[in-house]
């Protein structure tokens, strides 16, 4: 799909022009699928402003006003979600049946947020005082997305923030900023004017958003490098952050397991989305009892999908979603032939005539001390590493400067006991990446901070206020 179309930003209810455009290139053909505004400081100024004018009303709206909002804000994109997918695949590269699960993100968060209230906690309750605390609105937040989930990601911030009372500016990645500008264009008119802001930008627009000073709270998903500048960035003006970054996930497979079954699931948590999702298992730690069977097992499954443009129909993996993210890893598997890795499918070196394709890969028992084994790779290469012993197993998962997710593989009772001794902010045991409407979403160690989904992930929009009110109080 090629629409060479031109988009706007959403700033106080209205599309805005840009006075700069940069082209969005579509992975899989590199043509140019649109152009985006280049949102200039003064923009970003008046979006702010405009946010800082509309969120008081906001604020004081009973909040099941604002919960019917967000729900047919998202009833709106689920009626588009055809068009939407086709926009999506083109500037993402995933195929169309999963660019609508990620377009179809938008309706579930916003429809999971219509259903939350924020509690009230009573802590006295009595004839001498009342003391409560309500949750209430921060302010003005940025929400900064990536490029591989975008709108699934996006809306997982914006609708609980939305909900909670907050005006929100959005940033979506400058590699993926069209469909989530056209669901501007789509929603507009359903919220007051200035609430909900969409911004599209090159470079300088995340860290001018982070320091700010009208931007109360920041919601940032990314690579933890890009987290630590947000950090420092907010620092000072104190700004409200949830982090939610990089991962580098173990999968643990113990002896005892159903070998084929286990292979197909564990196949689609390290290749989903072309290896391109914050917790999608990375380092395969698999137990030499079923090495060989399991890696046979993966590399049957693994040479029979089909990688291509996402738009043609059959194709399981698209491209990898940016150039930049491509020549990292064609770096990864050079490295892996450079130190002699042994390599059980795919690290071709010649490159295709077009588009960021890389060949599913799988890297057989290379060592710890690797780049592929030690590097987040964010893409279809994965280190399968044999193990016997499985205190050694768990010391190599923990040894990590990240802490995201993970997985065990193997008899539930082992499995789970195993599960509890993973330093991550969330494991699977015998399944992976389900993720209840209460579940908390969020990584420990430099995977971030904060959590993201159901009530906890709608908390982190708001600041407690509590209110204590004596019953004795003298009458004039
Ligand atoms: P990235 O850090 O390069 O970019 C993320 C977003 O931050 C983009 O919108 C980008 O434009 C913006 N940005 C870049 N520099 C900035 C700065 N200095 N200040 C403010 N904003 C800035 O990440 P990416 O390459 O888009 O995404 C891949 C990474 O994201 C991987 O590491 C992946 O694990 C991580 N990720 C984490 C989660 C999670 O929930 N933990 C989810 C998805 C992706």
């Amino acid at each position: 799909m090629s629409t060479g179309q031109t988009f706007e930003l959403l700033i106080d209810g209205k599309g805005v022009a840009g006075d700069a455009y940069f082209d969005v290139i579509n992975p899989a053909t590199e043509e140019v699928v649109g152009r985006a505004p280049d949102c200039t400081r003064a923009q970003l100024d008046s979006a702010v402003a405009a946010a800082r004018r509309a969120f008081p009303d906001w604020k004081a709206t009973p909040i099941a006003e604002r919960q019917a909002k967000i729900a047919a804000m998202g009833d709106m994109i689920a009626a588009h979600i055809d068009d939407l997918s086709r926009l999506l695949t083109a500037e993402q590269g995933k195929p169309l049946a999963r660019a609508a699960e990620d377009v179809g993100g938008a309706p579930h968060f916003c429809g999971l947020s219509a259903k939350l209230t924020p509690p009230v906690d009573i802590h006295e309750d009595s004839d001498v005082r009342l003391s409560a605390t309500y949750r209430v609105p921060i302010g003005v937040v940025g929400a900064i997305s990536p490029w591989n989930f975008p709108i699934a990601d996006a809306f997982l911030k914006v609708a609980p923030a939305l909900v909670a009372g907050n005006a929100v500016l959005l940033k979506p990645s400058p590699f993926t900023p069209l469909t989530t500008l056209r669901i501007g264009e789509l929603i507009r008119d359903l919220l007051p004017p200035g609430i909900f802001n969409i911004l599209s930008g090159g470079e300088y627009l995340g860290p001018w958003m982070t320091s700010h000073p009208g931007i109360d709270k920041v919601a940032f998903t990314g690579s933890t490098a890009t987290g630590r500048l947000v950090m420092a960035s907010a620092a000072p003006t104190l700004k409200r952050l949830t982090l939610e970054l990089g991962g580098n996930d173990a999968a643990i497979v113990l002896p005892g397991v159903d070998v084929k079954a286990t292979a197909e699931k564990v196949f689609g948590a390290a290749f989903g989305n072309s290896g391109q999702v914050c917790f999608a298992a990375k380092r395969i730690y698999v137990h030499d009892d079923v090495y060989e069977p399991f890696a046979d097992a993966l590399v049957e499954i693994a040479s029979r999908a089909k990688v291509g443009d996402g738009s043609e129909q059959g194709t399981d993996f698209g491209p990898v979603q940016n150039r930049q993210q491509y020549d990292r890893l064609r770096g990864l598997i050079a490295d892996s032939h450079a130190n002699g890795h042994s390599f059980l499918l795919g690290g071709d070196a010649e490159t295709p005539d077009r588009g960021f394709f890389v060949p599913l890969t799988i890297i057989d028992n290379p060592p710890e001390d690797s780049r592929i084994v030690q590097e987040e790779q964010f893409g279809p290469i994965l280190p399968l590493l044999r193990f016997d012993d499985i205190d050694v197993a768990v010391e190599k998962a923990n040894a990590s400067d990240v802490g995201l997710g993970g997985s065990v593989w193997g008899p539930p009772e082992q499995a789970e006991a195993i599960a509890h001794r993973l330093d991550t902010g969330m494991v699977w045991v015998n399944e992976f990446g389900s993720l209840a409407p209460s579940q908390p979403f969020g990584g420990r160690k430099q995977s971030g901070f904060g959590v993201a989904n159901g009530m906890g992930g709608m908390l982190e929009f708001t600041q407690p206020h509590t209110i204590v009110t004596s019953r004795k109080a003298a009458k004039a």
